[in-house]
């Protein structure tokens, strides 16, 4: 029995990781994917107070292994749902079970599908959620990035610097990223706006081809090798619920505190319901998540 298991080793988990063992509590930390979260698909690091450059996957890196050398433990399960029976907490992963008195849940975000036909068939054979880690494969070759946010915009800079063309296409006539962002197009000549346009199909036998788009007045084929889309986030909490709450956006209901309606569950990082979803803030959450789960404990 742990006395805190925390669910996901992104930027939120691994921070509740860290003051948890620091305070002397047993940590087990289980993780789906691989450590560091959103965090590990970023080619730089903004806005970390005090850290001028530090790519995503070093940051991801060093927050692993800071809480590795503390004593925290982390196996790689993707946990499916949890009982709860009081004082204790019994976390499922598949066939497997794990137990601890109190649980953090900081399982984050997932990345937003287009739905469109030939995005499943097509994943992993040009059909990508992540410029940074699938960029390399499409070197030399034309692509495009859907979307018009932050990542949207910040794929297209970074694919730019090594694809002949890369598309951004995004279905309002203006880009919704941070004014910096948009502002670096400029000097990616390279990047050709395709605003008001919506991917209708991806198309290709073995790989992507092309891509089918309707415009404001008429169809486009574009011939691309690749398509990133950067369309949003997700939260996806439903198997916590019932019996944990969530908002009207199905993410994980708890204030600044961190305190879901469960005792001794806590809710930490992009998972929460809060406004800003940064790196910042998901560290945040985790040392408050584990500090009430500390006390959470001390009053058990
Ligand atoms: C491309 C990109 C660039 C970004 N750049 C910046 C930036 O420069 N500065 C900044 O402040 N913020 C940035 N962000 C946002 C920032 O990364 C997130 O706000 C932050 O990572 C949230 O941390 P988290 O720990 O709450 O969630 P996540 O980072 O989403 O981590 C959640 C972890 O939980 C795991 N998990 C999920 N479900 C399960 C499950 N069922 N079982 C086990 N494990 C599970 C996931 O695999 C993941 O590792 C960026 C985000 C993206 C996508």
């Amino acid at each position: 029995m742990y006395d805190i298991i925390i669910v996901g080793a992104g930027p939120a988990g691994l921070t509740a990781a860290l003051y948890a063992r620091r305070a002397g509590h047993s940590v087990l930390v289980l993780e789906g994917g691989v450590p560091g979260g959103q965090a590990v698909t970023t080619p730089h690091v903004e806005n970390w107070p005090g850290t001028l450059s530090i790519s995503g996957p070093d940051f991801a890196m060093g927050l692993y292994q800071q809480c590795t050398d503390l004593g925290a433990e982390i196996q790689f399960a993707a946990v499916t749902g949890f009982q709860d029976q009081g004082s204790v907490k019994v976390v499922l992963a598949g066939e497997e079970q794990f137990q601890g008195r109190a649980l953090i849940l900081a399982n984050g975000v997932q990345r937003r599908k287009l739905g469109v036909p030939g995005e499943e068939r097509l994943g992993g054979k040009g059909v990508s959620y992540c410029a940074t880690c699938d960029g390399s494969f499409f070197k030399g070759k034309d692509v495009a990035v859907v979307g018009g946010g932050n990542t949207a915009v910040e794929d297209a800079i970074y694919l730019a610097s090594i694809c002949p063309t890369v598309w951004l296409i995004h279905r309002r006539d203006k880009l919704t990223a941070q004014k910096y962002l948009v502002d670096g197009l400029k000097d990616k000549p390279n990047v050709k706006l395709l605003m008001e346009h919506k991917v209708m199909e991806i198309q290709g036998e073995k790989q992507v081809e092309s891509i089918r788009l309707m415009g404001p007045d008429h169809q486009r084929i574009l011939h691309v090798s690749a398509v990133f889309a950067a369309v949003g986030l997700i939260p996806d909490n439903a198997k916590f619920s019932p019996p944990l709450a969530l908002n009207e956006y199905g993410y994980l209901q708890a204030g600044e505190d961190c305190v879901t309606n469960i005792p001794g569950v806590f809710a930490a990082g992009d998972t929460r319901s809060k406004e800003l979803r940064q790196l910042v803030t998901a560290a945040a959450d985790g040392a408050m998540a584990a500090s009430k789960a500390g006390q959470y404990l001390g009053g058990l």
